[in-house]
């Protein structure tokens, strides 16, 4: 991770994204899954901070099996994240610029590799 990257910064924008893409594609906005998590005591914060989010997402299995395919390759962009692999190509291994991730979170591979 660079600090050009901006970790926070970064969240909140793959969270922006999913929360629209959620909306997009089932009409449920991230409040909404959220809101459900609280009631299933699956997340306990009432303020959580993205990294919380990240990880109550990733361990339930809401973004996984039977989700669109950009909604599991928010969930992989996530999970890279958590890893710490995020953000670095997935060809050549140098860092990928914060401006394609900014347009793109999920992008996997870097400029000269894609
Ligand atoms: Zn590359």
């Amino acid at each position: 991770m660079t600090q050009a990257h901006r970790p926070d910064r970064i969240q909140q924008a793959m969270l922006r994204r999913l929360d629209r893409t959620l909306q997009e594609q089932y009409h449920q906005s991230l409040a909404e899954v959220l809101a459900e998590l609280r009631i299933r005591n699956v997340l306990t914060e009432y303020e959580p901070t993205a990294e919380t989010i990240f990880n109550v997402l990733l361990h339930t299995n809401i973004l996984g099996q039977g989700t669109s395919p950009s909604v599991r390759s928010m969930r992989g962009a996530m999970e890279r994240f958590v890893r710490g692999s995020y953000g670095f190509c997935s060809r050549c291994g140098k860092p990928i610029p914060a401006s394609v991730l900014g347009d793109d979170p999920t992008a996997t591979v870097c400029p000269n590799c894609s």
